[in-house]
């Protein structure tokens, strides 16, 4: 499975490598090459890393249109390739959209397919089909606990500063985070040296990618204002369901494919939503990100994957 997987890897992805180079960051790319091995396996560039950590994104359980009739069967999918990788990942991030419709149903199916995962540590943060009608009620219930209840959370990992925001507080087109999580925000990184690197993972991009189509978050200066004395900011999201990435100064934004559906790249379609693509083509567009730490040289690399 990996030897198949590391071939489309060496065509269709890509390695993203953020180097610390005095005062600022240089993003460097290397076509195929990291296809060699995943997840930080022995013998390759990502063999110095620290540890490793897995973006899994919008596998909207529940969903059944053209686009893809078997969302359960491509998120197994997923797992099956995480589980492949000879060395496991520390832990997994769920970035939003668990499920279409946020029915206990499909909170149920998305938990009995990651509990397939050698790696059990999972952090979720919530996307807009998560929150719908109940106001994350059944999310909270499910993976609230270790945030005291409510849907944002962080913790501590190998020196690294991880943040899990909801940015689908109060959507109005586009994401927010509102007050209360921006003062949380605050307070939670209050204590913490400049030098501290920091992972924020959300739902909606917390940048300007296509407003028309909301995508991005009305309020993201202001948690990117809190964050500016870091000299290490990595911002992964999901919701688009596509990669695309930026640098600006210290902060690295990412967003990662989704295991359900892709998206039209922004403004090359009438209205986002579910793209259907040709049969053969469809696990080409699916994937997961897997992110390698090097903290002793500030290096961090995102490798996508095609889940074909
Ligand atoms: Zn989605
Ligand atoms: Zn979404």
């Amino acid at each position: 499975m990996s030897l198949k997987l590391d071939q489309k890897v060496d065509r269709r992805g890509f390695l993203k490598c953020m180097q610390w180079a005095g005062a600022g960051l240089v993003w460097s790319f290397s076509g195929g090459v990291p296809g060699s091995r995943l997840l930080g396996a022995p013998n390759d560039k990502t063999k110095a890393a620290d540890f490793s950590f897995v973006q899994i994104s919008d596998s909207h359980i529940g969903f059944n249109k053209p686009a893809n009739a078997d969302v359960n069967g491509t998120l197994q999918l997923a797992v099956d390739q995480i589980n492949a990788a000879i060395q496991q990942p520390d832990f997994i991030l769920h970035t939003g959209d668990l499920t279409h419709l946020a029915k206990a149903s499909e909170f149920d199916t998305l938990e009995q397919i990651l509990k397939g995962l050698r790696q059990k540590e999972v952090f979720y943060v919530p996307g807009e089909h998560d929150v719908t009608g109940d106001d994350g009620k059944l999310f909270i219930e499910r993976f609230g606990k270790p945030a005291g209840g409510k849907t944002w959370q962080s913790f501590d990992h190998q020196g690294v500063h991880f943040i899990g925001l909801n940015n689908c507080v109060q959507l109005e087109g586009l994401g927010a985070i509102g007050a209360e999580q921006l003062e949380w925000l605050g307070r939670d990184v209050a204590g913490l040296a400049a030098s501290t690197s920091i992972v924020v993972f959300a739902h909606i991009p917390l940048w300007s990618i296509y407003p028309e189509w909301g995508w991005g978050t009305k309020d993201s200066a202001q948690a990117l204002a809190i964050l500016k004395r870091f000299g290490s900011v990595t911002v992964l999201n999901g919701h688009i369901h596509q990669v695309m990435q930026k640098v600006e100064g210290n902060v690295t934004f990412h967003t990662a494919m989704s295991t359900a559906f892709p998206q039209p790249a922004p403004g090359s379609a009438p209205a986002a939503g579910p793209m259907k693509v040709p049969a053969e083509r469809l696990r080409q567009v699916l994937g997961i990100s897997s992110v390698n730490f090097q903290a002793g040289t500030h290096h961090l690399a995102v490798v996508d994957t095609p889940l074909a």
